[in-house]
């Protein structure tokens, strides 16, 4: 089992392109006996409220909290679990805060407008959203990381509030998870989870206001149920099990890039690593790293089952076919371990984030680089970007016309009006027309 712990492909194949499709194959979330169980706690607590967020908090959560204000963490818990946490986890939260808001001041989108010579004013009005709220898993681990990176691109883009919900299995509050609310400027915390949360966020209860926009990540119970309110409340995006696709010129250590592999195979057996290299020998040095490290690993079961069922070392004829195999499989995280990255940049069309030279590995992005770390997945960065200040702000148009301005435009919509038969919208553009008298 040991020597085909992960794939080995060749472009070279006759039937590389049928083995690549099935690499990529990943089942949505889509399972309809989980629809079928979201759809009841939608229902339930949108009708019920409260009581139907504390009845599945109990069931799913293993928590019975004593009543609904007992779902809300007090603010005065939150400052005190920044204050006890260690030194070092403090400053290492703060520090990744301040570089993450750094880099998305740089993607806050600012107001225009523009005046025509006859006085007419057009533009765009940049608003924040009022209030998003934001969920932080914490099934079966904990993300204080996802935390920052949730939250504050929306504080930069100067959102009214921000709510957080996080399960807490059997009561268990995470420290880290409210220091770095803290620093990240949460306003409210609620401990529940699951589609009770999506539920209680997006129709609101007597207890949780209702919120414009939900953002974060989940299992396939808080995916499906953010895609079953979609309408009612804004979204980031579904995302699917994490990716890396590293394309390495064969001079990089093997044991960095084995890691790499590693470290995105161990977020679950769904996540899918795969290399591209042209030089075959590298892909077996690599291979040999993998099985060397791998037994140590604290999560080596979950690696395993990853790099087994979804992982490839792929040999390609050279780096540009490299990259245009990337650029098919639009990869949620690129590394480029090779000389010159920044070269390469203009042959990339897909990718979430771009991990340009040996010393970039994923993980420095994961936590504290800037960048955000929600990225697109399972080839959606064919069309979608990470998720930014952008998605917490919200373009107005602007529109003044001057007497004059009115006049001419009248003439245009009237005749386009007629046109559609839609005489209200006509006359109503022709009361602007001026006379002669007027001009
Ligand atoms: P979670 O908070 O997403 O889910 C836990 C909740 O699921 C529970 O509170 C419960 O309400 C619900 N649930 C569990 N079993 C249920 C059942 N049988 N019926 C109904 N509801 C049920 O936490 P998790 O399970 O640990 O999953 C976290 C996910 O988030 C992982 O898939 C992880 O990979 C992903 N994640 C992604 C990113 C990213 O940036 N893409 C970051 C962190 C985590």
């Amino acid at each position: 089992m040991a020597d085909t712990l992960i794939k080995r492909m060749s472009t070279a194949d006759a039937d590389f392109d049928v083995a690549l499709t099935k690499l990529l194959d990943w089942e949505s979330a889509s399972n309809p006996t989980v629809g079928d169980v979201v759809a009841g706690v939608l229902a339930k607590v949108r009708a019920e409220g409260d009581a139907a967020v504390l009845e599945f908090t109990q069931r799913f959560d293993a928590w019975q909290p004593e009543n609904a204000a007992a779902l809300e963490i007090p603010s005065s818990r939150i400052q005190a679990a920044l204050d006890n946490i260690d030194a070092d986890v403090r400053t290492a939260l703060e520090t990744a805060a301040e570089r993450i808001r750094a880099y998305h001041l740089h993607q806050r989108q600012e107001s225009w407008s523009y005046r025509e010579a006859d006085g007419t004013l057009l533009g765009q009005q940049i608003t924040a959203l009022e209030r998003v709220g934001l969920y932080v898993p914490g099934g079966k681990a904990t993300y204080p990381s996802s935390v920052l990176m949730n939250a504050i691109p929306a504080k930069v883009a100067g959102v009214d509030e921000l709510i957080m919900v996080s399960p807490t299995p059997k009561g268990f509050v995470n420290e880290m998870v409210l220091a770095a609310a803290a620093i990240a400027g949460v306003d409210r915390i609620f401990t529940i989870g699951g589609a009770q949360a999506i539920a209680a966020l997006a129709h609101g209860t007597e207890s949780i206001p209702k919120v414009d926009k939900i953002v974060g990540p989940g299992n396939i119970f808080v995916a499906t149920a953010k895609r079953q309110v979609f309408g009612s409340v804004g979204l980031d995006m579904i995302a699917g099990p994490s990716e890396i696709l590293v394309i390495c010129d064969g001079k990089t250590d093997p044991d960095w890039i084995a890691m790499d592999l590693f470290s995105q195979a161990e977020h679950d057996e769904d996540a899918q690593s795969i290399l591209l290299s042209p030089d075959a020998e590298f892909l077996d040095r690599v291979e040999a790293s993998i099985l060397r490290l791998l037994p140590d690993l604290e999560r080596a079961d979950i690696v395993r089952r990853s790099l087994s069922g979804r992982g490839a070392l792929v040999l390609v004829k050279d780096i540009d076919e490299a990259l245009a195999l990337s650029n098919r499989i639009a990869p949620e995280h690129l590394e480029l371990s090779v000389d010159n990255a920044e070269q390469l940049l203009p042959k990339i069309r897909h990718a979430g984030a771009i991990f340009m030279g040996r010393y970039t590995p994923e993980a420095l992005g994961d936590y504290c680089a800037g960048p955000n770390h929600v990225l697109p997945t399972s080839g959606t960065a064919r069309f979608s970007s990470p998720l930014g200040v952008y998605d917490f702000q919200k373009r107005s148009s602007l529109i003044g016309c001057s007497a004059t301005g009115a006049s001419e435009l009248a003439k245009v919509a009237s005749v386009l009006a007629r046109g559609e038969s839609l005489t209200a919208h006509a006359r109503s553009a022709e009361y602007r027309l001026l006379g002669e008298d007027d001009e």
